[in-house]
Formats: C-alpha cells, structure tokens, sequence
C-alpha cells in the first residue's frame, strides 16, 4: 500500500496581532489573585496561550484570539470580574459572504494547520444563501476504519488534470492502438488561481509558487518571469507559446482554440485549459471547447461566488452543475476536467463544489486571508494595506499557505470518510451524498406549510 499523502504542518505566528471575535473585559483592580483562578482552568488554554500579550495589553478590554466563547471563565470567576463581549473590529472585517468567522478561521488553519473548532458548539442556522443551502450526509459517520485522518482504510485525494480516453482501442497484435493524451495529477482536488483584486509582487507570488510545489500542486501565474517555475501554470496572452510548461491556461477569446492549436503544434505535450467567466453563457461555450479538443475548462465566478454578467446571477455550486450535467448527457463528461473557482473559502466549499460536478477547484483569496488580509480593500482604493502583504517573509508565506492547505486536506478527509468515500474522483458530481434545502423545503414543508414566501 503506498505512502499515505501527508502535508507536514508546523506553526507559524502572525505578523500582526489578529483580531479576535471575543473579548474578556477584566476589571483587574478587584481581583483577589485567587489560589485557583479560572483563567487557569480553560480548557483551550487560552489566557496561558495569550499571557504575552495580555501582560503587556494596556486595556481592560482584551480580546483574545483563539477564544472559544464557551463562558467557562466567565460564569465561574468568583468575584464575577469577567466578561464576555464580542469584539466591535471583529465584526468589521471582510463582508457578507467573507464573513468575519470565515477570516479569522483561515488565521487559525494557516497559523497551525489544525482543524478549526468551536467550543461552543455550532450555534448558527442550518442552512443559509450559496454553499450554506447544501448539507452534506454524514450518514457514515459511525465507522471508525474510516476515521479520514487517523483511520485505517486510505482515503485517495488526488485527481488528473487533462483529456482523457473514453474507450481503449487496439490493434491486431493486441497492442494499445490509441496514444493516451497528456494527463497530470495532483495529491488535492486544488490549484492556486489568479489573486482577483491585488497586483501581487513577485516576491510573494514566488512564495505562493513554492508553497502549491511543496504540496505537490500548480498555481496560476500571470508573470512571465515566474513561468518556468516548476509549479507554474502560464496565464497566457496573445501568441505567446510557453514551451517549457505542462499546463497552461488561456482566458476564453473568440480565436482562443486556433491559439492553443499553434501553441501545441510546437509544445504537443502540453494541457491547455481555457478559463472563462461562468456566466449565463457558460453551459454552451464549455460543449464547444470541448467539442474543440479542449482539454481542460477553468470555469470562473466572481469572487463571492456568483455568475457574471447576469440579470440574476446563479451561485457557483448551481452553474457548475448545469455545466456537469450538460456533459452527463452527452455522454463524454469523463473527457474533459472541470476545475470551478470563486468564492471557494472553506475546505467545505471545496467539496461541495465537487459534489456539484467539478473535479477540483482553484482557490485564491484564502491564500491572501492565509498571509493575514483582513479584506479591507485599502490596495482596490491604492491606500495602504494594514498588513504590508507585499513584504512578506518568504518561508513564513510558504509555511502559512501550507499550513491552511493542510487543514482543508484534513477536513476533506473527515468529510469523505464520514461521507463513507474513498476516493476523491467519485465525489463528482455525486449529489446522493448532499441534500440541498431548496429541494428539502419543497419536497417536505411545502405540502404541510405551504409556499414560502419572497421576502
Ligand atoms: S477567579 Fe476572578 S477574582 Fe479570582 S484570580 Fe481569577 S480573575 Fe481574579
Ligand atoms: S470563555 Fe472559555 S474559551 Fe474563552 S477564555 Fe474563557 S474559558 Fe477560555
Ligand atoms: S489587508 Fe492588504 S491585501 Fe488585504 S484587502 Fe486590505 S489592503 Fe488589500
């Protein structure tokens, strides 16, 4: 049995001091410096954790970063000197799909590697707009051999990027009379995209280059001098022909098939895909460049999430699956590789994208919110970044974007095992383990409730 796929994870602090989403407000100066103080009893450890910080914090109000919230502290301070608030900067970050929760949970990943956990148990809905209205069935739970991280039974994570051979054919001496096309493959149903708001420094994308080489992955790169890099995919534009590279990415123009023709009458070994907008259009322009003899289609939402250029655009787990669905009936599905980015932020938007049909997702915020960006949106504006993301140290960048693809690898893992699969490849498209609450509602509240209404 191979080697296990592992991702070697280590901690590296933040640069800055993060932002926590609670804060302890401690009336100090009637503290009775009790024997057995319940700051020594939490269980996260969080005040020993946090005691360099705390002994040099000037404020009652110390927010503290990896608190849980689950008011051990608070309820059983003996002169009720502690309370619990949360933090008024914390709910100023990122936006409504880049939620402040969202943030500070890839701080957490990126810092340790760890998967995140809240103390206080889940205390949100059940489902919500986009990846919230998918709900994954869990139903297997219960077996520990399949235990993703620690279990016995190997949980494959790796996917082919390229065209593949839909039947086998051979010739009279029993030989393989067909030539397999070009095909790579990766550990993790992940590459890096493009950065969609921030002109990256070549530094840091270097960095970001050798941290998708250490994972055994590709990144997108729109730096000519960065194309020869190992774990380089070339952004192409106009004519140019990356000779030396096994993939390359094109974005979707009119002559965008004749162009990857002539780049591979000169580099026949290359995987071309095509990158287009997912918009309203994209069911149809993905049939045609495959029918094109395109191997690969990048298929792009905004980055919430959401189509482009429509009246009423669609999330990306629905347009997705319209695109999958239109390659089922077809027949040639298995062709062709899907990878589907945007407002991916989580691990578990990774596998439910997959679940909608993709094959593998290009992830890029998470990298940046991965080196500390509190998507403030100062760089869009040309003012100042808070956190000089541009001077990042090199091996801290590294370590931090390895770090939080370790905790996304670990939490597909315990889905899949949970999920009671095996092997990456079948969770494509494989919508019998999720439930989608638009068809939960009006297959079970409908009938008894009625209609809901639009608000
Ligand atoms: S339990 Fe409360 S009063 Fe006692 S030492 Fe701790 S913070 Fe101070
Ligand atoms: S609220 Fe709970 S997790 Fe937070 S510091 Fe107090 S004991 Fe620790
Ligand atoms: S933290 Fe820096 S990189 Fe992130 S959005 Fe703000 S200015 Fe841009």
């Amino acid at each position: 049995m191979p080697a296990k796929y592992h991702i070697h994870t280590q901690p590296m602090p933040p640069r800055h001091k993060p932002i926590g989403k609670y804060g302890i407000v401690d009336w100090r100066e009637d503290c009775s410096a009790c024997h057995n103080c319940v700051k020594r009893e939490c269980a996260y450890d969080v005040y020993d954790k946090e005691r360099d910080r705390l002994v040099n914090a000037l404020q009652y109000v110390d927010y503290l970063y990896e608190c849980k919230g689950c008011l051990c502290c608070v309820q059983s301070c003996t002169k009720g000197l502690l309370t619990w608030e949360t933090n008024p900067e914390y709910l100023k970050l990122g936006d409504e799909v880049w939620t402040p929760d969202i943030i500070s949970s890839t701080w957490f990943q990126a810092e340790t590697g760890r998967i995140p956990v809240s103390g206080a148990g889940y205390p949100g809905p059940f489902c919500g707009p986009g990846f919230d209205s998918i709900l994954t069935d869990m139903s297997e739970i219960v077996r520990p051999t399949r235990d993703g991280i620690h279990g016995r039974e190997y949980i494959n994570t790796q996917v082919d990027i390229g065209r593949k051979l839909t039947a086998l054919a051979f010739n009279p001496e029993g030989k393989l009379a067909l030539k397999s096309p070009p095909i790579v493959d990766i550990p993790i149903p992940a590459i890096f995209g493009l950065l969609p708001w921030h002109k990256t420094s070549p530094q840091l994308l270097t960095a970001i280059l050798d941290a998708a080489g250490k994972l055994g992955t590709y990144a997108f790169v729109d730096d000519s001098s960065l194309f020869v890099h190992d774990a380089a995919i070339p952004y192409v534009s106009g004519e140019f022909v990356p000779l030396e590279a096994r993939l390359a990415v094109w974005p979707d123009s009119p002559d965008v098939v004749r162009r990857i023709e002539k780049a591979k009458s000169t580099n026949p070994e290359m995987i071309a895909i095509v990158s287009l907008c997912l918009n309203q259009n994209a069911v149809s322009r993905s049939l045609e460049l495959a029918k094109a003899g395109i191997d690969v289609i990048h298929l792009l939402a905004d980055w919430h999430g959401m189509t482009v250029n429509s009246d009423k655009p669609k999330h990306i787990t629905h347009a997705v699956r319209e695109v999958h669905l239109a390659f089922v009936e077809q027949g040639n599905r298995d062709e062709i590789t899907i990878i589907a980015g945007g407002g991916i932020a989580l691990a578990e938007h990774m596998a439910k994208t997959i679940i909608c049909g993709a094959d593998l997702v290009s992830v890029d915020v998470p990298l940046m919110v991965a080196l500390e960006c509190r998507i403030c949106k100062n760089c869009q504006q040309g003012l100042p970044c808070p956190i000089e993301i541009e001077d990042v140290e090199h091996d801290y960048a590294v370590q931090r974007v390895v770090n939080l693809v370790g905790a996304w690898h670990n939490q597909l893992l315990e889905m899949m095992g949970a999920m009671g699969i095996r092997e990456v490849r079948r969770l494509r498209g494989e919508v019998g383990r999720a439930m989608f609450f638009d068809d939960l509602e009006r297959e079970c509240f409908e009938p008894i409730f009625g209609k809901r209404k639009e608000l």
